[in-house]
């Protein structure tokens, strides 16, 4: 009986590129794993003890690959990202070369191609795509100025694609991650930062003769914006394709809103992964077939959606309203803040943020998907996930112990109460009303028992008994301008998506400590509170602190009655653009609910009556109240005829 290997076990650390392993030693690996010959073991064994003694003798790093011919070196230190030898290797190989331009065009191209076929086959990790773009970034920097003293010209691109951040969005660390992913094969990318308008997107495509327009944003308000850019490229009559990315955007969205603006391609691209096989189908031969294919989809989803309008059922807003979440307010007694009114946290030690840190959306950043820590030792991606771990605590410290980055809050609380059944008074010392929030509720058919859910249930209506409410804005994002401006001298794109990456999880670990402040000593309702950081993550406190923009209170408008509250521009100079992002970005604001009952849910799909009563309590028109929850309008807008699509 021969008997297979069932389980093995994988030293993380020694984890290696499967094309790297000697070929003697992968066959003889390969068949003992699949049990190919009766002798497998014993020859492993045999083998084993000659590859045990070369690899334990250096405990340095493996410096063999220095002794390869120059090609074979540059090709290397691209695919294993190493910058270190970079400059000087470009230099030799640039002596040897009849014209320097030679030198991208041969080996450097060829290594990234190599970076590029690996990643396409998922053999390597965006992380280390990002550290080999460096490698090949450095070396074209000392590159270039041989060539323009030579007037070579330019070395053959696949294309220029322009990219933005749209108007009144901030958030860029996807979009310069596919910049970068699409620069390591040969795209130039003309990359024009964040909060960019229309004109200037457009303008920068002509001057640049683009071949393809790439536009992200991360919230909401930034869907309309990109519907706009279609429409604008539609009337200047542009034909190049139009990619759209970044975490608000959906296939859905593209394909019935934004690609029956432009009658060009329109391309949905869900990560830096598939972002090149996309440039690559759009631009050059054979797209036709790429877009029949995707105006297929297109025409499918846009189906689906007129399909599942008509028939969602919603219950009225008088209906939901009578569905509330209900509680008997004689039997509670909300607690009272400790420390009424408006605190100012003028610096917050980043030391004491570090332990509220959630590492799985860092490794979310990097797109790996998963859990942590167990990603550290997954049998594909660990090696990757535990070299970019220790890079990113590496310049965690750095920014701790150098002080990089400086964090600002500002935490309000105030007596409050529930009026007009979905809205909570904001009320001040003397009775007066401060302001006013404005909340959306729950229409959608629910499973039986569960109430329709709107956050103003979860304060106590006026003439019951004494409830309160708080609010919070911080930033950790303020002195990063200066660190990415120094990265991005040196060429290292790596480095600066990893600040960005670590001042938004500092800025998150930053909400979830002041929230545990609050608890205790703030509104003080949980002294004795004492939960570790897992706890502390899977929301096992008491309260919540839902955040204008997300699913409970998806208006991101609100956001200007809380910096109003607040004075948050005067107290922490946070600032909000014209699409109610935060700016700088790295910051978190939101609402604080005490009531142990309170939860997150997702207002989801609402009917016009909603929106008309909303309108009208907000003070705005039924058109501007539609364009802000454009996406959670379950109905069309455009469409006249029936005004409430009651159930
Ligand atoms: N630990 C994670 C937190 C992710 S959720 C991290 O570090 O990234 C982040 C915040 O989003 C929550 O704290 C809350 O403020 C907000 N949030 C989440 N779900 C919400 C919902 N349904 N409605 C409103 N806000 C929500």
């Amino acid at each position: 009986i021969q008997a297979g290997l069932d389980m093995g076990i994988v030293n993380a650390g020694q984890l290696a590129i499967y094309e790297d392993l000697p070929a003697e030693l992968r066959e003889a690996v390969e068949d003992v794993v699949l049990n190919r010959r009766a002798d497998a073991t014993e020859r492993l064994l045999a083998l084993a003890d000659s590859f045990t003694e070369s690899h334990t003798a250096s405990k340095g790093p493996d410096l063999s690959w220095r002794e390869l011919p120059i090609e074979k070196r540059l090709e290397h230190a691209l695919v294993k990202g190493l910058d270190e030898y970079v400059v000087a290797d470009a230099e030799e190989a640039r002596q040897q070369a009849a014209k320097p331009l030679d030198v991208i065009e041969g080996p450097l191209m060829n290594g990234m191609n190599v970076v590029g076929e690996l990643f396409g086959a998922g053999k390597m990790f965006l992380p280390q795509v990002v550290k080999s773009a460096r490698v090949m970034k450095k070396a074209v920097a000392h590159l270039v100025p041989f060539i323009e003293a030579e007037n070579e010209g330019r070395r053959q691109s696949n294309g220029t694609i322009i990219m933005a951040t749209v108007k009144g969005d901030v958030h860029d660390i996807g979009k310069n991650i596919v910049g970068v992913v699409l620069q390591c094969n040969n795209f130039d990318v003309v990359d024009l930062g964040v909060m960019v308008p229309c004109e200037k997107i457009l303008a920068a495509a002509k001057e640049h003769d683009a071949a393809v327009i790439g536009l992200s944003g991360l919230i909401t308000p930034s869907l309309d914006e990109m519907v706009y850019v279609g429409q604008e490229m539609q009337r200047e009559g542009f034909t190049i394709p139009l990619m759209i990315g970044g975490a608000t955007t959906s296939p859905a969205h593209t394909s019935i809103k934004i690609d029956p603006t432009y009658n060009n391609p329109v391309v949905y691209v869900k990560d830096a992964s598939r972002a090149v096989a996309v440039a690559q189908s759009l631009i050059g031969g054979g797209h036709e077939d790429f877009m029949r294919a995707q105006n297929k989809d297109h025409e499918r989803r846009r189906l689906a959606h007129a399909g599942k309008t008509r028939k969602r059922p919603q219950k009225t807003l008088a209906q939901a309203r009578a569905n509330r979440f209900a509680t008997n307010w004689q039997e509670y007694q909300p607690p009272a803040p400790a420390q009424m009114g408006v605190h100012v946290l003028e610096s917050i030690d980043l030391e004491i943020l570090v332990p509220y840190i959630d590492w799985m959306p860092f490794f979310n950043a990097w797109e790996f998907h998963g859990r942590f820590p167990d990603i550290l030792s997954d049998a594909v991606v660990g090696e990757a996930a535990t070299s970019l771990y220790a890079d990113g605590q590496a310049m965690l410290q750095k920014i701790v112990d150098e002080k990089w980055l400086h964090a600002k809050a500002v935490l309000g609380f105030f007596a409050a109460h529930s009026v007009d059944k979905d809205d909570i008074a904001v009320i001040a010392n003397d009775g007066k009303q401060l302001t006013k929030l404005h909340h959306l509720r729950q229409q959608r058919q629910l499973r039986s028992g569960m109430a329709h859910a709107c956050l103003a249930d979860f304060v106590a209506p006026e003439n019951t008994v004494d409830d309160y409410i708080g609010a919070f804005a911080v930033c950790t994002g303020f002195g990063i301008e200066e660190h990415i401006a120094r990265f991005e001298a040196d060429h290292d794109d790596y480095s600066g998506i990893m600040l960005k990456v670590l001042a938004d999880r500092l800025a998150e670990a930053a909400a979830e400590y002041l929230h545990a402040q609050t608890r205790k000593h703030y509104w003080g309702y949980a002294p004795d509170e004492a939960l570790d950081n897992a706890a502390l993550i899977a929301e096992k406190y008491r309260g919540i602190r839902p955040a204008p923009g997300y699913p409970a209170c998806p208006d991101h408008t609100e956001k200007d009655t809380l910096w109003k509250l607040l004075a948050v521009e005067d107290n922490i100079d946070l600032k909000l653009t014209e699409s109610f992002a935060m700016y700088p970005t790295a910051a978190v604001s939101g609402w604080y609910f005490s009531h142990p009952e309170s939860r997150y849910f997702a207002v989801g799909k609402i009917a016009k009556d909603q929106v008309e009563d909303y309108a009208r309590r907000k003070g705005i028109s039924v058109a501007e109240a539609e364009r802000w929850l454009a996406p959670n309008l379950g109905y069309d807008p455009n469409q006249q005829s029936r005004s409430t699509e009651a159930a």
